[in-house]
């Protein structure tokens, strides 16, 4: 299993980091990307990176803190990209749905992060809560086309899917498949084609169903690899053999070392 979206940077996991990375591998982990949401998340991402162990950092800035990015934030993730083990740009994007930051703060600061991994050659991570149209347009207008992007935690139905497949965007698909009323994005991952499906957890949010009420982490995407493999009709190992090399492509990682180890 690859987690492709984790936050390990989270205070939540501070006293216990150790422990969670053990347990995630003895279950099978081969490899995760820890997210940033904000300058000092991304920092701590990054320090916790580490390539010999497949522990990779994304940095960048959520859009609920959209209207914190100021000059000297962008430039502070402009050098954090520089450092080893950094393989993305985000979280960014646009959440109409809290809206916890001003919509023109968001769509600016989405634009920002699209420049900043076109820049660096680093893969994107974007998050689309409620705000499909403008990223979708967003990523048509600004994205130039070799840009890697990942829609992670895809929640919309096949509606959706259809654009950002046309885009060529990579899907992440997080616990809340498990969701009973999540029905829509069952019906959604069965469409995705083979080389375009990422795991991820999403942790400490979004624990599977079975794991409700606790502390998301990357050991429960066990879960999630099942029902991906469930409403796929597909076999769990396969699954999980495909979503590991998609990671690595995503993230432009060599295969051969990462598969040699
Ligand atoms: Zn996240």
């Amino acid at each position: 299993m690859f987690d492709s979206h984790a936050h390990l940077n989270h205070e939540n996991f501070q006293v216990d980091r150790d422990e969670v990375w053990l347990r995630a591998t003895e279950a099978g982990l081969r490899g995760l990307v820890n997210v940033g949401w904000d300058a000092d998340s991304s920092s701590l991402a990054t320090q916790m990176a580490d390539v010999d162990l497949e522990r990779f950092a994304s940095v960048g800035v959520h859009p609920h803190e959209a209207a914190d990015v100021t000059p000297q934030v962008l430039a502070d993730l402009r050098e954090m990209t520089k450092r080893p083990g950094v393989v993305a740009v985000g979280e960014t994007g646009l959440d109409y749905f809290r809206n916890l930051s001003p919509r023109d703060a968001q769509i600016t600061s989405f634009r920002q992060h699209i420049e900043l991994a076109a820049e660096t050659g680093l893969t994107l991570i974007v998050h689309d809560r409620d705000a499909h149209e403008d990223v979708l347009g967003i990523l048509s207008t600004d994205a130039p086309a070799h840009l890697r992007v990942i829609l992670h935690c895809y929640s919309a139905g096949p509606g959706l899917l259809h654009d950002a497949l046309g885009m060529g965007c990579w899907i992440g698909v997080a616990g809340n498949i498990t969701y009973p009323n999540a029905a829509d994005v069952r019906e959604a991952v069965k469409l995705v084609p083979d080389q375009k499906l990422l795991l991820e957890t999403d942790c400490p949010y979004l624990p599977p169903q079975m794991y409700r009420g606790q502390r998301n982490e990357p050991m429960f995407m066990r879960a999630t690899l099942k029902a991906v493999a469930q409403a796929r009709g597909e076999d769990i190992d396969a699954v999980e053999v495909q979503t590991e090399a998609n990671a690595l492509a995503v993230f432009g990682l060599d295969v051969q070392r990462s598969f040699d180890g």
